[in-house]
């Protein structure tokens, strides 16, 4: 059995890869889009890599936001904190956290999110 801090580092790394996947991605998509000097108002091809690229995008805005979560329950697990609603102080609950292990709020402050 893992502990905690394992299976988010674990996480982590698993996150940065799809980062850096998404990265690569996003910059070969530019680069189709400069070489073929599309217009991205008024060519449809244009229109389809502006797409990609947004799309890329906020899939890259995910996981750096994945990545930014993890490293805070990492923090928090170094502080004693983990596990503890970052917003009521009540548990997270195990349920939660086995799920989604850098989760920083109980069920409950996730609905009010
Ligand atoms: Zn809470």
């Amino acid at each position: 059995m893992a502990t905690t801090r394992e299976l988010l580092l674990t996480e982590r790394a698993r996150a940065r890869t799809r980062a850096a996947a998404l990265d690569r991605e996003f910059a070969g998509i530019a680069a189709a889009a400069s070489e073929e000097g599309t217009d991205d108002e008024h060519d449809p091809e244009g229109a389809t890599l502006a797409f990609e690229r947004q799309h890329t995008a906020a899939l890259l805005a995910q996981a750096l936001e994945q990545i930014a979560e993890i490293d805070a329950a990492i923090g928090r697990l170094e502080e004693g904190t983990y596990g503890v609603c970052v917003r009521c102080g009540q548990p997270v609950g195990q349920d939660r956290l086995a799920a989604r292990p850098a989760a920083a709020t109980c069920v409950q402050c996730a609905r009010v999110k």
